[in-house]
């Protein structure tokens, strides 16, 4: 049985491998993201077991999508291929160093057409945890209810429920994901927000109020992610602030994913607030250091040698 069950839609990904405009590249970088399989690597990655489900498009991108899970380690044996729709793209327009637009095309993608019949319900029984992002809710009717589906199990079975609040402009208005969020956030035992997200289900000035907020309303660890000045959380009844790691920003999309897999990867193996902290902020780190939005995830070795590096090269 594995550790973390995850599903949701991933899209093949397009970047232009030079800085500028992407109407001036002559080609084109090809990967996949999505934000729950992201995760489901990074879990991997640091030795768990990970598995994920959704609805590829019978295409090469959706071929590129399995075989590059399958090759993570990530189990993908509910994932549908949907004959009727295309597998969905992400562009990555890489305009400055620094600076990154995402652009997504996938209305009517197979992704989308997640549905409850979907749901392996005795995986999710079996899990650890499992871990969903409003990202499902917003992206399709059907999907919202799978969405449903998967939670009332995992609720059910009494396996904790993992939620990244994950909000996205392009799908849905910040009232429509308020409300929505709001609800899955009761239901939720794990919840990971940025500062702004936390804002559309709850008052607050400041991560701690925040933090506070979202766990009134149930959940018993609340992560409100800073970027680089690291997080807040609320976990067993009390505030820890962790600060983050000073690194070198490549790519700052990912950071998420990657901290939601650190702090997953040592909650399903029952080890303090502390630790699922600090394996969380290493993930976000190596995860801004990377091009790609989860080529950069760490090992167990990697984290080691974050721990002990002095200098910047290892022998
Ligand atoms: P994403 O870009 O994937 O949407 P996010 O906005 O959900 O990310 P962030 O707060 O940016 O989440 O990052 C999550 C965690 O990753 C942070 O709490 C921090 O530990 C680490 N992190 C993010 N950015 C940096 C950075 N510039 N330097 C060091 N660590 C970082």
């Amino acid at each position: 049985s594995p550790d973390l069950v995850t599903f949701g839609e991933t899209m093949a990904r397009l970047e232009n491998p030079a800085v500028g405009p992407m109407r001036h590249a002559r080609s084109l970088d090809l990967g996949i993201g999505g934000a729950e399989s992201n995760t489901a690597i990074g879990l991997a990655r640091l030795g768990g077991s990970a598995a994920w489900f959704g609805r590829v498009g019978d295409d090469e991108f959706g071929r590129l999508i399995t075989t590059s899970l399958a090759g993570e380690g990530v189990r993908l044996g509910h994932t549908v291929v949907d004959g009727t729709a295309p597998t969905a793209l992400l562009f990555k327009e890489r305009r400055s160093g620094t600076l990154t637009r995402v652009q997504y095309y996938r209305t009517g993608s197979a992704g989308s057409r997640l549905r409850p019949s979907d749901v392996p319900h005795d995986l999710i029984r079996t899990a650890r945890v499992l871990h969903v992002t409003g990202i499902t809710a917003a992206i399709s009717d059907t999907a919202r209810q799978a969405l449903d589906d998967a939670v009332e199990t995992a609720r059910d079975a009494g396996v904790p429920v993992s939620l990244d609040l994950n909000y996205r402009s392009a799908l849905w208005t910040p009232a429509e994901a308020g409300e929505c969020l709001h609800t899955l956030v009761k239901r939720a035992d794990l919840v990971f927000a940025t500062e702004q997200e936390a804002r559309l289900v709850v008052p607050g000035d400041d991560p701690a109020a925040l933090a506070t907020g979202l766990s009134a309303l149930g959940p018993g660890d609340v992560l409100v992610k800073r970027g680089a000045d690291g997080a807040v959380a609320f976990c067993e009844g009390r505030l820890h602030v962790q600060p983050a790691h000073r690194v070198p920003v490549v790519d700052p999309v990912g950071a998420g994913d990657a901290f939601a897999a650190g702090y997953l990867a040592e909650f399903v193996r029952g080890l303090p607030v502390a630790t699922r902290l600090a394996t969380a902020t290493a993930a976000g780190a190596y995860a801004v250091t990377v091009r790609g939005d989860w080529e950069g995830l760490p090992s167990r070795a990697d984290l080691e040698l974050l721990r002990t590096a002095g200098n910047d090269v290892t022998r």
